[in-house]
């Protein structure tokens, strides 16, 4: 059964209960459906189905208002007869905004590796104007994946690879765990038949095994919940991604076994308050033997995500391992939703956004605007494990095509190996020309240091200075950078001394 608008505002009025969000919700839902009258689904479904999808999707992140009803609203521009000018009348300037954006971005098409760059700049340029946009294309593409069996075998492979390539890192990097999950378990057989194959005979069983342990050893630790009088908001058997486990099979010390897994499944409990995880941290070792090594404590030392909870993996009665992950509901939706828990409809007391420098929260005030791309770097500053960070960042494909960020938060392409120097010509000539010295993330490096995904690069210029040094010619990558120090020499050959 597909679900219905009664479905979603359910959702939606567990968060957010405004009378005037939940009309206008109802009205674009209408809208939508009126306009996209008589189109159907590839899987034979009235079209609502899909907008209605992506909104359910939308709302199970508490998104807020604007952002669901754009959800509802995405595929109009383009596939009915009605414009954007209709929906601002109808719906205003910020939904508006928000659809545009959407539809920009659907002309994003993977066309080989040639072009992705280009889709990723403009993916970059998107989250840049309002991250929101991309996380509605991310619950867009998530319907278009539960429902890509409908369409012909090539068209699902190439949505697929583009979903890996694309989509995925970029959830990724945006912190959505969840929907970045769901979209690679989604790929995943279609991209790799015969692996997904193996998988599905040789590790998927496992899963059921562990989750009938994992809920036996659940009741047992509940009553001591019970006795020790503390209350714990949820608690249930976390099963990791298909796809990522799979890749962590093909790591040479794990060698495809399973049993080195021990996180297959996990059990996590939401608790209210940061002292409650410490406090169920303590039952859980008091009943069981923890194994050495295994207690990590990401609330003290947050990953450079941000991602915050305890961590334990203890000795279960069957004398088998069984991981315990344990954290308050604001972590849990952080880590989840990442950026998109910034616009949920009611703000967080404390988040990730308001320890960054010059945050300035003014009770629910989510920025249109928000400089993802700047925090990036100011988080850089923050964060101890900053390798860990860039292997993040990196996305493995763009071997040949690295991204670096200026100060002010501005991200440059340049080719892999690029130098300070290269970027100095980048920013413009006259940079490059008079630039002495550089620092990469912080750190005073030589100008002919290779560049990494992820770098801040400042460039300290010498106005007195004459102009660049030849010696550059040898290691500079970029052909502007090296037309540019030429024609620099050659017209000083040419004018008279
Ligand atoms: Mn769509």
């Amino acid at each position: 059964m597909p679900a219905t608008l009664k479905d979603l505002l359910t959702i939606v009025k567990k968060y957010n209960n405004k009378k005037a969000d939940l009309e206008k919700i109802k009205q674009a839902y209408e809208f939508s459906d009126m306009a996209h009258k008589g189109q159907k689904r590839k899987t034979g479904d009235s079209y609502i189905v899909h907008p209605l999808a992506t909104a359910i999707t939308l709302a199970s992140m508490k998104l807020d208002a604007p952002t669901i009803i754009a959800g509802l609203l995405h595929d109009v521009p383009e596939d009915t007869n009605f414009n954007l000018i209709d929906i601002e009348k109808k719906f205003g300037s910020e939904i508006a905004g928000l659809v545009m954006g959407i539809t920009k971005l659907s002309k994003v098409k993977y066309r080989g590796i040639e072009r992705y760059a280009e889709n990723l700049r403009k993916m970059f340029i998107s989250i840049a104007e309002d991250v929101r946009v991309v996380i509605i294309k991310m619950a867009d593409r998530l319907n278009n994946m539960q429902t890509l069996s409908a369409l012909p075998p090539q068209k699902r492979k190439r949505i697929s690879l583009e979903v890996l390539e694309i989509y995925a890192p970029i959830a990724s990097r945006l912190g959505m765990g969840q929907i970045k999950g769901d979209l690679e378990d989604l790929a995943f057989p279609y991209v790799y038949p015969k692996e997904w194959k193996w998988f599905e005979k040789n590790i998927i069983p496992a899963y059921k095994e562990k989750m009938e342990e994992i809920g036996r050893i659940q009741q047992e630790i509940q009553k001591e919940f019970n006795e020790n009088r503390v209350r714990i908001l949820s608690m249930h058997g976390r099963k990791k991604h298909y796809y990522s486990l799979y890749l962590k099979l093909l790591r040479p010390q794990y060698d495809r076994d399973i049993t080195k897994i021990y996180d297959l499944v996990a059990i996590r409990i939401v608790v209210p308050t940061v002292s409650d995880c410490y406090k169920i941290l303590g039952i859980i070792h008091k009943k069981w033997k923890p194994l050495p090594g295994r207690i990590k404590d990401y609330i003290a030392q947050p990953k450079p995500n941000n991602y915050q909870s305890l961590h334990t993996t203890v000795f279960s009665p069957s004398g088998k391992v069984v991981e315990f992950q344990i954290r308050t509901l604001e972590m849990h939706e952080q880590a989840e939703f990442g950026i998109a828990a910034h616009w949920h409809f009611k703000e967080g007391s404390v988040n990730f956004f308001s320890r960054l420098p010059g945050f300035h929260p003014k009770g629910y005030n989510p920025p249109k605007k928000l400089k993802w791309i700047h925090e990036l770097t100011e988080w850089q500053k923050y964060v101890t494990d900053s390798k860990q960070y860039l292997d993040s960042l990196k996305i493995d494909i763009l071997k040949d095509i690295i991204f670096v960020f200026t100060p002010q938060g501005d991200v440059i392409e340049l080719p892999e190996d690029a130098t300070p120097v290269d970027f100095a010509y980048h920013i413009h000539t006259e940079i490059g020309n008079k630039c002495t010295a550089s620092k990469i993330n912080g750190q005073i490096a030589s100008l002919d240091t290779q560049l990494k995904n992820g770098d801040m690069v400042e460039i300290m210029t010498d106005k007195s200075r004459k102009g660049p040094n030849r010696d550059w010619l040898a290691f500079v990558k970029t052909s502007s950078a090296k037309n540019k120090i030429r024609s620099f020499f050659l017209k000083k050959s040419r004018s008279p001394r």
